[in-house]
């Protein structure tokens, strides 16, 4: 079962992304905890992060790394029958590369198809956050979260964008609760796909 978090940067996903994965492993499944960008191609997350470069090849950067990721780690995983819990996938894309840097969603698309071989999440739990908020928790920001507070709007309204239309995949959470609150609602959506 392949499950993602998604949200904007200092939304806790890596947090719950941990909590969620401990609770599977104490449950007894077997767990794969994994993150994009880097994932897929190591050397991609350094590029990502400190050059500043076009949309476009911000784009093809992060598809390469997911088209890695999902041939050589998420779908081996999800055939082993493990439980796979992603810090970050293909909406984190379409929200901060589509919404946010305004390429249009038909080209990305058209890209992730190939790229994930259409490999989607069962869930994926958006942490929304105000962007005034996620960028107060940002201690050092890195180039991409020194774009700004409008970017960080489009990419907010990008997400609640794309869970308005896939809401059977989308559980929306508000990220302001303190990390436990979260974690107890996360399992709460779990709970009926639990074995
Ligand atoms: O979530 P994480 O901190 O690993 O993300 C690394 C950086 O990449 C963040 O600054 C995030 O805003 C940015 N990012 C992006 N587009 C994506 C995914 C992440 O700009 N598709
Ligand atoms: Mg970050």
């Amino acid at each position: 079962v392949f499950l993602s978090l998604e949200g904007l940067d200092g939304a806790g996903k890596t947090t719950q992304a941990r909590l969620l994965a401990r609770f599977l492993e104490g449950k007894g499944l077997r767990v794969l905890l994994t993150r994009e960008p880097g994932s897929g191609l190591p050397q991609v997350r350094n590029l990502l992060l400190k050059e500043a470069l076009s949309p476009e090849a911000e784009y093809l950067l992060f598809s390469a790394d997911r088209a890695e990721h999902v041939r050589k780690v998420l779908l081996p995983a999800l055939r082993e029958g493990r439980w796979v819990v992603s810090d970050r996938y293909l909406d984190s894309s379409l929200a901060y590369q589509g919404f946010g840097r305004g390429l249009p969603l038909s080209w990305l698309l058209e890209v992730a198809q190939r790229a994930t071989l259409g490999l989607k999440p069962r869930l994926t739990f958006l942490l929304d956050l105000p962007p005034e908020e996620a960028l107060k928790r940002l201690p050092r920001p890195d180039r991409m979260e020194a774009a700004g507070l409008a970017f960080f709007q489009r990419v907010r309204e990008g997400y609640l964008a794309l869970s308005r239309a896939e809401p059977e995949r989308f559980r929306v959470l508000d990220a302001t609760k303190p990390p436990e609150a979260l974690h107890r609602e996360i399992l709460r959506h779990l709970l009926p796909l639990l074995p």
